[in-house]
């Protein structure tokens, strides 16, 4: 495959990253980053440690903001958006899962899941409600009453990604979510995120340093040294 498949998805794109530059102070983390996304994909971000796909993931959902180059989710320009719509976009359209959990640690895992939905003001029900399913779903469905200190890490992840899913997002990007996880809840968690995906459309953007995560992806896009390029898979 060539690198321009990198920007001629089969269907429409749930994001668009379009030679994207970050640097920070005299360190160049991206030079020049393009990848894309379509509705029901799974492309898997690879590359050596330090290579900027952290950096690029985190400017491909807003949380950071790009030096140069275009980053769009659902067609929406994020450099163009306010913070409040850019905050808005991510909270509704977007499922993040980071490396660590990142749960808030003074609220109950059910309250962490549920938090999403009570920001978009459904009913304290309904949000619990949905929250309790996708504990359950993600393997986890005894912990809801439980802090995140006191559960495991492998707990915490999959709450996590309960939490990034419970809006049913477009776009599920996921930095390492498997990395500090032994195998088995590892391809638990995996699983669900490549399942719910298909189920619902949504486009997976899996960062990872794991040949055999990578391999499960439709696509695979390839970071050095802050450029990408098209990887081995597909
Ligand atoms: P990866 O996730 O591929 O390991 P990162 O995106 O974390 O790579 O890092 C890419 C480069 O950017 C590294 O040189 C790193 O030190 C630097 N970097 C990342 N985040 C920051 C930050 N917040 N402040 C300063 N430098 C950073
Ligand atoms: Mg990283």
């Amino acid at each position: 495959m060539t690198a321009t498949d990198l920007t001629e998805p089969r269907t429409t794109p749930v994001l668009e990253v379009d030679d994207v530059h970050k640097t920070f102070g005299r360190d160049e983390a991206l030079r020049g980053a393009s990848l894309t996304v379509a509705a029901g994909e799974v492309v898997a971000l690879t590359g050596p440690s330090g290579s900027g796909k952290s950096t690029l993931l985190h400017c491909a959902v807003g949380l950071l903001a790009a030096d140069s180059g275009v980053v769009r989710v659902l067609d929406r320009d994020l450099g163009t958006m306010r913070d409040a719509d850019r905050s808005r976009l991510r909270r509704r359209e977007v499922g993040l899962v980071l490396q660590f959990g990142q749960l808030a640690p003074e609220l109950t895992a059910a309250q962490n899941v549920a938090l999403p939905l009570l920001l978009e003001r459904r009913s304290r029900r309904a949000a619990f409600a949905a929250a309790e399913q996708w504990l359950e779903r993600a393997g986890v469905p005894d912990v809801g009453d439980a802090l995140p200190g006191e559960l495991s890490g492998g707990q915490q992840q999959r709450v996590a990604v309960a939490r990034a899913l419970v809006t049913q997002p477009l776009l599920v990007c996921a930095d390492e979510p498997t990395g500090a996880l032994d195998a088995l809840t590892g391809e638990a968690l995996l699983g669900l995120l490549l399942e719910v995906g298909a189920e619902t459309g949504a486009g997976l953007l899996l960062v990872t340093h794991d040949n055999r995560v990578a391999a499960r992806a439709d696509r695979e896009v390839v970071l050095r040294d802050g450029r990408t390029s098209a990887g081995v898979v597909a």
